[in-house]
């Protein structure tokens, strides 16, 4: 359906958990420890549902750190089961990807979006707090062996920190078929709220000049590509160029409440209203009708880190 903007809602952004294995500087970090608000897969199921009748076709299981749930297969493969969702895909920090990737791939998954900010190990160290980069490269080879498909790398670059990577992540690209991804910093840490730290898509593009357009734009990302790269490399630029008027997104929290923007604290809640399937789908439209405009990064209710909101 259509927010009161004319936007068609299509996408749902599912966080599965506010919970995180790690701690990465620039998402916020608040309520890492929380587990008490997670859904079940059955009340995720219902939930999800509603948003089908309202036009959802595309899911996105996100956290916190989805792979850090146990039933996180169960809760793939009952999102795939619902009429209506076309596309199925999630978001992770990899670290426990080759664990599940098959079973993730045969519950339904489509599409993995690996974050992944730093190949050297001791850059990737000390943004996430945790020795995993191994893991993480395992587990995007293992996704690809899987069949999960396509293969995204998301990676967001601070100047000094890890932006002298750019290129090691960018040769991702260059000799694998994996779309390289980097997204401008956001203000959910003191991190994100430094804005001198943030390296934009412009200066991506003056700093890797042989980077040419290519196909349209997919959703959020303009895509670029070089001669003998096998995969693109994404420019996610929420900062400097504000996407908000074709945004097509809504967010279902692990608490079971929905967020119409990411940059506001709003939410309202639609647990209370899990036994009525009817009640529930409106109450899921008059929430679309209520998407704002437009985020407001930099003003005093920006919203919360990714951590809580889902990323
Ligand atoms: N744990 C999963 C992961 O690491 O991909 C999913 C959640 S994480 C919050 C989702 C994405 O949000 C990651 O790709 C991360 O890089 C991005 N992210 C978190 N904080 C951000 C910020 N301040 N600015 C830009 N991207 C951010």
């Amino acid at each position: 359906m259509k927010d009161s903007f004319g936007r068609e809602i299509t996408y749902l952004r599912v966080s599965v958990t506010q919970r995180c294995n790690l701690n990465c500087v620039y998402c916020g970090k608040s309520d890492c420890a929380k587990k008490e608000t997670e859904l079940s897969p059955e009340t995720t199921e219902k939930l999800v549902r509603a948003f089908a009748g309202c036009g959802i076709r595309k899911v996105r299981v996100t956290g916190g750190e989805p792979l850090v749930r146990s039933d996180i297969c169960e809760i793939v493969r009952r999102i795939r089961s619902i009429d209506g969702i076309e596309t199925l895909a999630l978001t992770t920090n990899g670290v426990y990807l080759a664990r599940y990737a098959r079973e993730l791939k045969s519950a339904g998954l489509d599409s993995v979006n690996i974050s992944l900010d730093s190949t050297d190990g001791s850059t990737y160290r000390h943004l996430t707090g945790a020795d995993v980069l191994k893991k993480v490269l395992e587990g995007i080879d293992e996704a690809e062996r899987a069949g999960i498909s396509p293969v995204k790398i998301n990676a967001v670059l601070m100047k000094g920190v890890n932006s002298d990577g750019a290129g090691e992540l960018i040769n991702l690209a260059r000799s694998r078929k994996i779309d390289v991804r980097f997204i401008e910093l956001m203000p959910f840490s003191d991190e994100g709220e430094n804005s001198s730290l943030i390296v934009t898509g412009d200066e991506i593009l003056r700093e890797f000049p042989f980077l040419k357009p290519a196909e349209a734009e997919e959703g959020t990302a303009k895509y670029y590509s070089a001669e003998g790269f096998k995969g693109r490399v994404g420019l996610i630029n929420p900062i400097t160029h504000k996407f908000c008027s074709s945004c097509n997104r809504i967010r279902l929290l692990s608490d079971g409440s929905v967020k119409p923007c990411l940059g506001y604290d709003t939410a309202y809640d639609i647990l209370q209203f899990i036994d009525d399937e009817s009640r529930l789908r409106e109450e899921v439209k008059n929430i679309i009708l209520k998407k704002p405009a437009g985020h407001s990064f930099g003003s005093s209710d920006a919203g919360h880190g990714l951590n809580r909101t889902g990323g």
